[in-house]
Parts: structure tokens; C-alpha cells; sequence
């Protein structure tokens, strides 16, 4: 099909769907979208909350605790050990298709009564770690958000196999750093920005290789630079005697001084390395991937964003978070090791051949479900036998097509919203 210009549902703005677009959604087998990529990342976004907390209790043990609901959401919220045990079944919500009321309501409904976990991730893998969210394999860290495989690591966000880290964003492979942000394989860097396998770094932007370095920017394997200016390893070590680095108001001053001193240099017109054609911003190890964000190892996506960890295959309109995911659409927070997921958000771990689910792990071919681990073959949380449900998806998927939900703003949602 060729290129064409569409006017979104939501902001009545035009969207171009291209030609490789369309062999996507034909492949996936879903129709062209109806709203702009940009509305549909707000859409998708709306229903994420990595680091707003709440006190609360948990609704099945009674305690008080921690989670990403309020205590006035319309489902009930269990603990973490409460929603991974056998003291519940969400196959109890489970209830038939009604092809009288649209499928959107009836999710609506099913939404509002299954209850979710407190916070997002694989919770068994939280050492001494239980203030963190949308994070795995942690140990003895605090307020991580979208972070996994730390140790001792604390406020942070995007913080990948790093250890002793504080004040840190989009951080990988680094240890015993500070207050940096897009920093890789690094070591004692503080204070810094796009930096790769750099020590003892400070007030610095966009090395390589360097150590050493104290307010410079791009520079590749230097060391005992200051501001650009090359020392001998003397000079420097009783040249950087002059900044009080244990002041908080000679820190915020540097901070400025250097962020002035990097608009005198030439800055890339992209965060990234070892790519072939792709357009967007921070974009590591990639192929054709186009007007996405934060992404590594990806190969032909689109509209996606924090892909953290590789890889990530075949994907539209994915926010977050890849490790072994392919053909993969409208979702958000889902992944190691997905196939064919399409309109859902938090299916984590060997997923496969699901729509519009929530919360559901380790099962494949579910329409509609919510909390359900290591199932099959079900509908709004109901059991079905294979040919069943062979038989009665094609039969939703029409009749959402037929009977759409339409909002009070007049939008109308048929399959593929
Ligand atoms: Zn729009
Ligand atoms: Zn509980």
C-alpha cells in the first residue's frame, strides 16, 4: 500500500502512514492507526506511573504499604508476596463475552474489578531492595525506577548492571558514579553527560575513553585534561587541589562554568553509536530504526521509546522495555521474551499471541485479560479450550469492529485502538 495522509481521531492534526507502515500492520494484522503517533504515545503514557508512591493497604493481607495506586483506584491493589501467591485467582473474574455491550466496556469493567500488584516487576529479584519500581535483580537498592541488575545503587531512572551509583539517569554499566546522566561502562564519572568508558571524570560532556578529565568535552583517549587543556599528571592532580569538591555551592558553580564552557564546542546532532539509518535520539547498536527513543540493539521499529535492554525487533509504538522482543505493538512496559503482543501493557517474561492484556506473565493466546501467569487460550480472564477460542476471537474482533465504543468527545475505538 502506498504512503497516506491521515487526519487523526484525537488532535484532528494530519499523520503520514507510510508505505513501510502499512506492510507492518498488514503483518501483524492490524489496522493502518486512527490517531498520530504523538497522540497515541500520550495514550500510552496516560496510564503509566513509574515513581508517584502511595501509602496504602494492601486489599487481600490488610497491611500498609507502598504502590503506584492510590488507595481510591476502582480495583483492589495487593501487596507484592500477595499477588504472587495461591491465595487468589484471577480466572475468578473471568466472565463471557457479551456481544451486546461494546468490548471496551466490558474490559472497562473487568479492569475495575481484578486486582493489580503494588508496583511492576519481578519482585522476587528485590534483595534488602522494596522501594523501587518497574525494576528486576536489585540488591540493596532505593528508589529505582525502570532499572535492573544493580547493586547498591540509589535515585535513579534507566539504570542498567551498575553498581554503587547515586543520583543517576540512563546509566549502564557503571560503577561508583555520581549525579551523571547517559553515562556507559564508566568508572568514578561525576557530574557528567554522554560519557563511555571513562574514569574518574568530572564536570564533563561526551568522552571516550578518557580519565582523568575535569570539565572537558569531547574529547577520546585523553587523560589529565582540564576545561580541554591538556597537564602533565602532576600539574593536574595539584591543579584540581583548587575546587573544593566537598562544597555543595562549588559543585553548583562548576555545574554551570562547564555547562557554559561545552556551548563553545560542536555538539552531534544524535546520542549514538554503531547505527545504520535510523532517526530519533539516543540510539545504540541499531538498524532502521526510526523516531524512537533510548533505544539498543533495535532493528526496524518505530515510534518506540526505552528500549533498555536488548533486543528489540519489529516493534511499533513500544514504550518500554525490549530484552528479546519481537513483532511487538501499542504496548507499554512489556518484555524479555515477547512474540506477537499487541495493545497491552506490564506482560512480562515468555509472552505470546496476546491482545489488550494487563499484567499477565509467562502465557500466550489471551484476548482481554488481566493478572493471569502461566495460562492459555483465555477471554476476559475465562478459560477456553483452544478451538474455542480459536473460534470466538475472530468473532470479538468483528464484533468490535461492528459495535466500536464511541467516547463522549465522539472518538471511536474498533480493534486496533
Ligand atoms: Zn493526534
Ligand atoms: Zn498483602
Amino acid at each position: 500500500m502506498e504512503a497516506e495522509v491521515k487526519i487523526c481521531q484525537n488532535c484532528k492534526q494530519s499523520f503520514r502512514i507510510e508505505e513501510a507502515d502499512f506492510k507492518f500492520y498488514g503483518k501483524i494484522k492490524v489496522p493502518p492507526p486512527t490517531w498520530c503517533p504523538e497522540c497515541r504515545l500520550v495514550r500510552r503514557l496516560a496510564a503509566l506511573n513509574h515513581n508517584s508512591l502511595y501509602h496504602r493497604q494492601c486489599n487481600l493481607c490488610g497491611k500498609n504499604i507502598i504502590a503506584m495506586y492510590h488507595s481510591n483506584v476502582s480495583f483492589p491493589v495487593y501487596c507484592m508476596p500477595c499477588v504472587w501467591s495461591d491465595r487468589w485467582n484471577p480466572l475468578w473474574y473471568g466472565r463471557e463475552y457479551n456481544f451486546v455491550a461494546s468490548f471496551f466496556q466490558q474490559f472497562q469493567v473487568l479492569q475495575n474489578v481484578v486486582p493489580r500488584g503494588a508496583m511492576m516487576g519481578l519482585y522476587q529479584t528485590w534483595i534488602n531492595s522494596e522501594y523501587n519500581n518497574f525494576a528486576q535483580d536489585l540488591k540493596n537498592c532505593y528508589l529505582l525506577f525502570n532499572s535492573d541488575y544493580n547493586e547498591n545503587c540509589a535515585y535513579g531512572s534507566e539504570v542498567e548492571r551498575s553498581k554503587d551509583c547515586f543520583d543517576i539517569m540512563m546509566v549502564d554499566s557503571c560503577e561508583l558514579s555520581y549525579f551523571s546522566v547517559d553515562i556507559v561502562k564508566s568508572y568514578a564519572t561525576h557530574f557528567s553527560i554522554d560519557c563511555e568508558g571513562c574514569q574518574n571524570v568530572w564536570f564533563s560532556k561526551n568522552l571516550t575513553n578518557c580519565s582523568n578529565c575535569f570539565g572537558c568535552i569531547n574529547l577520546r583517549n585523553k587523560q589529565y585534561y582540564i576545561f580541554n587543556k591538556a597537564y602533565t599528571k602532576e600539574i593536574y592532580l595539584e591543579e584540581l587541589k583548587n575546587f573544593d569538591l566537598g562544597s555543595a555551592k562549588v559543585i553548583g558553580e562548576m555545574l554551570k562554568t562547564a555547562s557554559l564552557f561545552y556551548l563553545k564546542f560542536p555538539h552531534k546532532f544524535i546520542h549514538g553509536r554503531h547505527n545504520v539509518n535510523v532517526s530519533g535520539d539516543y540510539i545504540y547498536h541499531s538498524k532502521n530504526t526510526h523516531d524512537s527513543y533510548i533505544a539498543t540493539e533495535s532493528e526496524n521499529c518505530r515510534y518506540c521509546m526505552w528500549l533498555l535492554i536488548k533486543t528489540t525487533k519489529e516493534c511499533y509504538d513500544y514504550s518500554q522495555f525490549g530484552e528479546n522482543a519481537q513483532n511487538v505493538y501499542e504496548a507499554l512496559v512489556c518484555g524479555k521474551g515477547i512474540n506477537n503482543l499487541k495493545f497491552s501493557a506490564f506482560c512480562v517474561a515468555d509472552v505470546f499471541d496476546v491482545d489488550y492484556c494487563i499484567d499477565c506473565d509467562a502465557s500466550h493466546h489471551l484476548f482481554a485479560c488481566i493478572g493471569l501467569r502461566n495460562k492459555s487460550y483465555c477471554i476476559l480472564n475465562k478459560q477456553y479450550t483452544k478451538e474455542e477460542y480459536e473460534k470466538l476471537v475472530p468473532r470479538i474482533i468483528e464484533h468490535m469492529n461492528s459495535m466500536p465504543y464511541v467516547d463522549s468527545k465522539g472518538r471511536v475505538y474498533r480493534y486496533g485502538e
